[in-house]
């Protein structure tokens, strides 16, 4: 065993458990030791029970897994801590069933001036298509609305859209509609954020979406009470993550005022996970308001709270063939998708944001956005010569076959969410699969092929996209099935799963000295298992659960 600050008591130790440290050169223990917030010794039980003072707490870990702390690598904290909030609709099918839940919800919240219900399936009634009149019938007097798995689709009630004044439909930007019904009115579904942005607003949670939104700051400034409420929100996000075992979250959406949220609850009582918040950049900004991006990174930078990267959104998604492909989709042959970028406007960007020093993340679903976003890195690299930016591409879930060694030549990392894939957790084969085309199934979510291409894999949930469970992502990497026999097999062994959860996590934030294994000297963010998970089956892995997540050496949530 190897021992730092070795003759003073640790403030921590944790015993009886299966370490797995994700550190090659030291990989099991029985024990851990942490003092001042970093590990300062990982070995046999004995060896670091010596380390015990009078004043030390002790966690038994009985026999489960102790592992470094979920680094998520991809996710939505404010808007995800705001949906917690509301009624959950997944699993939920048949009228009957969905009138149950929504009369049940509604008279908890009696003062709510917008209900909303999240992760309804898009079939929850059958075949039948949701209506506002269903809605109307469950819920009459009260606005009312609900939102698909993937947050693209939302259906109100006649309520709600009056509230809104959509009744009537209104003229929106390309990929967005108000689905008008025969009778001239809208018939209550909403596709895209422009159609269903002036329901969900009505919640009094506008400011949750700014930051994938506008990326902009709330106008009016929110008032001391509605400030106190968004960290709430905050909050709840926070704590849903220690319950899962996550140390440190990468956001993927951010603004000002969600460092500053956080900065407010880090001084009143410390955070429970560490955050990077990224500033987002939309399509219509100009290049120097990335001045901003630079203000963000000066003014956070610790290891609790930082900014340093700028997100972008190349393209969408392909259930709506808003992905930007290189070859036409199967199921639309004349159609390859509209960037949200030229790629000259890209290059630009890539190359102003490269030469402030600061990371990019770029959301780039299809093959043809994500060569676009790698021409972008590659240009930056030939601008401002080669340095360690560690750009990344976020999802890849179609990508070509030359532009797969890309990734290991520009150093630049694969952000992938193993709950996404068609059939491997809550997302249906179809139509994603049809959209695909088999002759794409080959380079679909390849995380293997792209491994095996010397790229840094990450894993993440996209939460609230996807459940945060960062073990019902781990279950779904290592189940993952081809869709045909023919594909090659993309999943990931247990080990390579935790790597992608952590050490890769490290490595994405630059801090792979310091976090993402169990190490001394490393910050002490680990998380306690009910049990061992390298003696638990693929298909039970999603029984095992945090029991204790501790970040910083402090205990962030105990089952
Ligand atoms: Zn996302």
């Amino acid at each position: 065993m190897s021992v730092t600050g070795a003759g003073h008591n640790a403030d921590l130790i944790v015993i009886n458990g299966h370490v797995l440290t994700m550190d090659d050169d030291n990989p099991t223990a029985e024990a851990v030791a942490v003092k001042d917030g970093t590990i300062i010794a990982i070995g046999s039980r004995a060896s670091i029970e010596e380390l015990k003072g009078p004043a030390t707490k002790v966690i038994d870990a009985k026999g489960g897994s102790v592992i470094p702390g979920f680094i998520e690598a991809h996710m939505h904290l404010f808007s995800g801590g705001a949906e917690l909030a509301h009624l959950q609709l997944g699993g939920v099918h048949g009228f009957e069933a969905l009138q149950k839940a929504i009369r049940d919800y509604a008279p908890t919240r009696p003062h709510a001036a917008m209900l909303v219900g999240q992760g309804v399936d898009y079939t929850v009634l059958g075949s039948e298509r949701v209506t506002r009149h269903h809605l109307d019938q469950i819920l009459p007097d009260r606005p009312f609305c609900m939102a698909a798995p993937d947050h693209h689709t939302m259906w109100a009630n006649t309520k709600a859209l009056v509230m809104a004044g959509i009744l009537h439909g209104r003229t929106l930007g390309p990929g967005n509609e108000i689905v008008m019904g025969d009778d001239g009115l809208a018939a209550g579904e909403l596709r895209e954020g422009e159609a269903f942005g002036p329901v969900l607003d009505l919640a009094g949670e506008s400011r949750v979406r700014l930051g994938l939104a506008t990326g902009g700051e709330p106008d009016p400034m929110p008032s001391a009470e509605e400030r106190a409420a968004d960290r709430d929100i905050m909050r709840r996000g926070l704590a849903w993550c220690a319950r899962h075992g996550i140390t440190s979250i990468q956001n993927m959406d951010g603004n000002l005022y969600q460092l500053e949220l956080l900065a407010e609850i880090e001084a009143a009582e410390g955070l429970p996970c560490r955050v990077q918040i990224p500033f987002h950049y939309k399509n219509f900004m100009t290049l120097d308001m990335l001045d901003k991006a630079s203000v963000m990174t000066e003014r956070y930078n610790s290891e609790w709270l930082s900014s340093g990267m700028v997100k972008v959104f190349y393209d969408g998604v392909l259930d709506s063939w808003t992905a930007v492909m290189v070859e036409p989709y199967a199921d639309r042959t004349d159609w390859v998708g509209e960037p949200l970028f030229t790629p000259q406007q890209f290059i630009d960007l890539a190359v102003a944001v490269d030469r402030r020093g600061l990371q990019i993340a770029v959301h780039s679903i299809g093959d043809g956005a994500v060569r676009a976003v790698l021409d972008g890195y590659e240009a930056a690299q030939k601008a401002n010569g080669k340095r360690d930016s560690r750009h990344r591409v976020e999802h890849i879930e179609v990508i070509t076959t030359s532009d797969v060694p890309r990734f290991a030549e520009l150093g630049v990392i694969a952000s992938m969410q193993p709950p996404h894939p068609p059939g491997a957790m809550d997302f249906p084969l179809e139509p994603t699969v049809s959209r695909i085309g088999p002759a794409r199934w080959p380079l679909s979510y390849a995380w293997r092929t792209l491994k095996n291409a010397g790229a840094h894999v990450v894993f993440a949930s996209d939460w609230p996209v996807s459940p945060i469970d960062p073990i019902l992502g781990i279950q779904a990497a290592v189940m993952r099935k081809p869709w045909a026999e023919s594909d090659p097999d993309q999943s990931f062994s247990l080990h390579e799963s935790l790597t992608a959860y952590t050490v890769e996590g490290a490595y994405a934030e630059f801090a792979e000295h310091r976090k993402g294994m169990l190490k001394p000297g490393y910050m002490a963010d680990l998380v306690v298992l009910s049990d061992d998970i390298e003696r638990t089956a693929p298909a039970e892995l999603h029984r095992l659960r945090p029991v204790t997540t501790i970040c910083g050496g402090k205990v962030t949530y105990q089952a």
